[in-house]
């Protein structure tokens, strides 16, 4: 499964310009792995990003928000 550029859906949390897919973890797993990425990489980066998951891909994805 590739990284970057996915085409993804989006939630209301998602920016309206939309965001950067940065991770996706398998739906089967717990949504907790991919809520703690979004929490280590907001505190990396100083950049907001959530978690959600996406039917399409049947994964979570951890989303980093423009600017
Ligand atoms: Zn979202």
């Amino acid at each position: 499964m590739t990284s970057t550029m996915i085409e993804t859906a989006t939630c209301r949390l998602c920016p309206p310009q939309g965001g950067v897919v940065v991770a996706t973890y398998s739906g089967d797993g717990p949504a907790s792995r991919a809520l703690h990425r979004a929490w280590q990489e907001a505190n990396a980066t100083g950049v907001p990003h959530h978690d959600h998951y996406d039917p399409s891909l049947d994964a979570f994805v951890v989303v980093r928000h423009h600017g």
